[in-house]
Protein backbone atom coordinates (compact mmCIF):
# COMPACT_ATOMS: atom_id res chain seq x y z
CA UNK A 1 0.00 0.00 0.00
CA UNK A 2 1.40 3.42 -0.78
CA UNK A 3 0.65 5.91 1.47
CA UNK A 4 1.84 9.53 0.04
CA UNK A 5 3.23 7.93 -3.40
CA UNK A 6 7.05 7.10 -3.39
CA UNK A 7 8.14 10.15 -5.63
CA UNK A 8 6.01 12.69 -3.18
CA UNK A 9 8.14 11.31 -0.14
CA UNK A 10 11.64 11.64 -2.89
CA UNK A 11 10.60 15.10 -3.74
CA UNK A 12 9.63 16.12 0.40
CA UNK A 13 13.26 14.40 1.02
CA UNK A 14 15.37 16.00 -1.65
CA UNK A 15 16.86 19.20 -0.68
CA UNK A 16 16.31 17.92 3.16
CA UNK A 17 19.25 19.45 5.74
CA UNK A 18 20.76 17.11 7.78
CA UNK A 19 23.83 17.35 10.02
CA UNK A 20 25.24 20.57 11.40
CA UNK A 21 27.04 22.41 9.07
CA UNK A 22 29.36 20.91 6.69
CA UNK A 23 29.04 17.19 8.64
CA UNK A 24 26.61 14.70 9.37
CA UNK A 25 27.38 12.03 11.48
CA UNK A 26 26.31 8.00 10.69
CA UNK A 27 23.64 6.71 13.28
CA UNK A 28 25.54 3.72 13.56
CA UNK A 29 29.41 3.87 13.57
CA UNK A 30 29.43 7.78 13.94
CA UNK A 31 31.63 7.58 10.89
CA UNK A 32 31.95 11.64 9.87
CA UNK A 33 29.88 12.08 6.11
CA UNK A 34 30.35 14.83 4.50
CA UNK A 35 29.18 16.41 0.69
CA UNK A 36 29.15 13.87 -1.25
CA UNK A 37 28.79 11.08 0.54
CA UNK A 38 26.76 8.21 -0.42
CA UNK A 39 24.36 7.04 2.37
CA UNK A 40 20.95 5.92 3.53
CA UNK A 41 18.24 7.83 5.47
CA UNK A 42 15.43 6.18 7.36
CA UNK A 43 12.36 8.51 7.70
CA UNK A 44 8.96 8.46 8.89
CA UNK A 45 5.88 9.75 8.82
CA UNK A 46 3.17 9.04 11.82
CA UNK A 47 -0.18 7.99 10.12
CA UNK A 48 -2.55 11.49 9.70
CA UNK A 49 0.50 13.81 9.77
CA UNK A 50 1.95 15.38 7.14
CA UNK A 51 5.22 16.33 8.73
CA UNK A 52 8.08 14.02 7.76
CA UNK A 53 11.29 13.26 10.58
CA UNK A 54 14.26 12.41 8.94
CA UNK A 55 15.77 10.90 12.13
CA UNK A 56 18.64 8.23 11.17
CA UNK A 57 21.40 8.54 8.46
CA UNK A 58 23.57 5.89 7.58
CA UNK A 59 27.37 5.42 5.72
CA UNK A 60 27.28 2.77 3.08
CA UNK A 61 29.12 0.48 5.53
CA UNK A 62 26.35 0.62 7.66
CA UNK A 63 23.92 0.19 4.79
CA UNK A 64 20.43 -0.63 6.08
CA UNK A 65 18.69 -2.68 3.28
CA UNK A 66 15.39 -3.35 5.44
CA UNK A 67 13.36 -1.91 7.58
CA UNK A 68 13.75 -4.05 10.84
CA UNK A 69 11.06 -3.28 13.18
CA UNK A 70 8.12 -1.65 11.04
CA UNK A 71 6.44 0.93 13.47
CA UNK A 72 2.60 0.28 14.15
CA UNK A 73 0.77 3.92 13.14
CA UNK A 74 3.35 4.92 11.09
CA UNK A 75 4.80 4.98 7.30
CA UNK A 76 8.50 4.62 7.49
CA UNK A 77 11.12 4.67 4.10
CA UNK A 78 14.54 4.15 3.26
CA UNK A 79 16.39 5.66 0.81
CA UNK A 80 19.65 6.07 -0.87
CA UNK A 81 20.30 9.51 -1.40
CA UNK A 82 24.20 11.89 -1.31
CA UNK A 83 24.73 14.62 0.02
CA UNK A 84 25.50 17.74 -1.33
CA UNK A 85 26.64 21.08 0.62
CA UNK A 86 24.12 23.77 0.09
CA UNK A 87 24.70 27.15 0.83
CA UNK A 88 22.58 29.65 2.71
CA UNK A 89 23.00 32.99 2.04
CA UNK A 90 20.65 34.14 5.17
CA UNK A 91 22.92 32.55 7.74
CA UNK A 92 26.02 32.90 5.73
CA UNK A 93 26.79 29.50 6.50
CA UNK A 94 26.44 25.66 4.53
CA UNK A 95 23.91 23.04 5.13
CA UNK A 96 24.37 19.51 3.93
CA UNK A 97 21.39 18.51 2.35
CA UNK A 98 20.17 15.13 0.19
CA UNK A 99 20.07 14.89 -3.12
CA UNK A 100 19.87 12.05 -5.47
CA UNK A 101 16.73 10.33 -3.05
CA UNK A 102 15.59 6.82 -4.29
CA UNK A 103 13.31 4.80 -2.23
CA UNK A 104 14.62 1.35 -1.46
CA UNK A 105 11.81 0.48 1.18
CA UNK A 106 8.51 1.31 1.96
CA UNK A 107 6.01 0.12 4.93
CA UNK A 108 2.66 1.39 5.03
CA UNK A 109 1.29 2.24 8.81
CA UNK A 110 -0.16 -1.02 9.08
CA UNK A 111 2.85 -3.28 11.10
CA UNK A 112 4.74 -5.59 9.45
CA UNK A 113 2.78 -5.07 6.31
CA UNK A 114 5.20 -4.61 3.19
CA UNK A 115 4.12 -3.47 -0.06
ZN1 LIG B 1 28.31 3.81 9.46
Amino acid sequence: MTVAGIETVELILTGWCVGVGETALCQRCKTTLGEGSAITVYAYRRAGEQLVSVPRLYCRDCDRRSIEHPTCGCSEWLAEARLALTADVAQQSHNLTLCNVEILVEHGPEAGVSR
